[in-house]
């Protein structure tokens, strides 16, 4: 029979072109399979005797790529690259703990991973303590003989305060408890927590990392590549593992990384300042500001980067807080951070809406409460928006 070729009868055939000139660009390897050139190298590469993929949720050289560079950024190795920053909090506390051990996590973690420790980990057998991490006592305190891991944020969100971070690494050792460290906000520019006693490290990708709310990522390492393995098998058989394109824009976004942190944070510092003295203006809450409740112990763990988030609050209610919104229709109101351009959110009505005004009060949050994610634009035009946002609300 004579072939007739076409796409369809060529089906899996078709291979790049050869070409001795190489891409400079890491080509996105779509495919979900892979295939093995006989039985016996499919069993070498399940043995891990040879390098091989196999099918995409297992592995993909994108997904490597990326994690290989975040590696870079965190001095870790072997990370593994999650479908989201919550599919790596996944894999940390459900790839690693069982039914009667006990975690401790920090009162004011990101939204998602407080409703996993109390909701979610003691459906199964996971006990756990919310504490507040500026008070390593209190963290201390709460420490069992079951306990097996403490969860923190180095920044929290949205009042920007500073865990005692070099005290909770010291009880973490001292009870031989894991510490693993949400490093999102301060990213490895502002806190390397393996240089600072951690055992593990998570991100969400969608935020600094990648820089442009374009992927939904997540990043998770231990120091002991043991947990690694055991968080790469849990992902990859509850599913975790992110798609290849993902990965692409993610690594894209991280070649301009540094350079959009380094402008992020000094137009945070500068609209700080500038905030500070708008009409209206109740508090300013930004690390790098010596009126900041921990900005002694922000200077001796960041190392002088204080980050792009920036927090304040109005005096008012809820008319004054509509009308700086739309006083200012150019910055997105949008509850995300780490995007190159800025974003303004209220917790009252979206992270932390499903608080009563008496919880929030507590955590420092009244109705007038914002949190901007300073992005990398002119910090003249910011000032001008957020200027005219701050005059609409005193004028209500
Ligand atoms: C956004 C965020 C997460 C969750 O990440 P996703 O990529 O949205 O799943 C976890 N921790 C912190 C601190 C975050 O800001």
């Amino acid at each position: 029979m004579t072939r007739r070729n076409t796409p369809q009868t060529l089906i899996r055939r078709l291979a790049f072109p050869d070409s001795v000139s190489r891409a400079v660009v890491t080509p996105i390897q779509q495919s979900v399979v892979y295939a093995s050139p006989s039985p016996d190298m499919l069993d070498a590469q399940y043995e891990g005797r040879e390098a091989g993929y196999t099918y995409a949720r297992e592995g993909h050289p994108n997904a490597d790529v990326l994690a290989a560079k975040i590696d870079m950024l965190e001095g870790g190795t072997g990370g593994i690259v999650t479908g989201s920053g919550m599919a790596a909090v996944t894999a940390a506390l459900m790839g690693l703990l069982k039914a009667g051990d006990h975690v401790i996590g920090g009162d004011q973690l990101y939204g998602r991973s407080l409703r996993m420790m109390r909701e979610d980990l003691p459906r199964f057998g996971i006990e756990t303590s919310l504490t507040d991490p500026t008070d390593a006592a209190a963290i201390e305190a709460a420490i069992r003989p079951e306990t097996k891991m403490i969860l923190v944020e180095v920044v929290s969100n949205p009042t920007l305060r500073v865990a005692d971070m070099a005290a909770i690494a010291k009880i973490a050792k001292r009870h031989g408890v894991w510490l693993a460290v949400d490093n999102t906000f301060t990213t490895p520019r502002a806190y390397r927590p393996f240089d600072h006693g951690a055992d593990i490290v998570i991100h969400s990708v969608t935020k600094l990392l990648a820089g442009h709310s374009d992927v939904t990522l997540g990043y998770v390492v231990a120091r002991d590549p043991e947990l690694t393995q055991a968080m790469r098998v849990f992902a990859v058989t509850t599913g975790l593992t992110p798609s290849p394109n993902e990965c692409w824009l993610a690594e894209r976004g991280l070649f301009t990384f540094d350079l959009r942190f380094d402008r992020a944070q000094a137009n945070a510092a500068a609209l700080a300042d500038f905030l500070a003295e708008q009409p209206g203006v109740a508090r300013v809450l930004y690390p790098g500001r010596s009126d900041h409740p921990d900005h002694a112990r922000a200077k001796a763990l960041l190392g002088g980067n204080f980050g792009n988030m920036v927090s304040f609050e109005i005096e008012g209610g809820r008319a004054q807080t509509n009308a700086l919104v739309e006083a200012m229709p150019e910055v997105a109101f949008a509850p995300t951070l780490g995007d190159v351009g800025t974003t303004l959110s209220h917790p009252a009505t979206s992270s932390h809406r499903v608080m009563t005004p008496e919880q929030r009060a507590e955590l420092g949050m009244s109705e007038g409460f914002f949190r901007i994610s300073v992005g990398i634009e002119e910090i003249e035009i910011l000032k001008a928006d957020f200027g005219a946002g701050c005059a609409a609300a005193a004028a209500v």
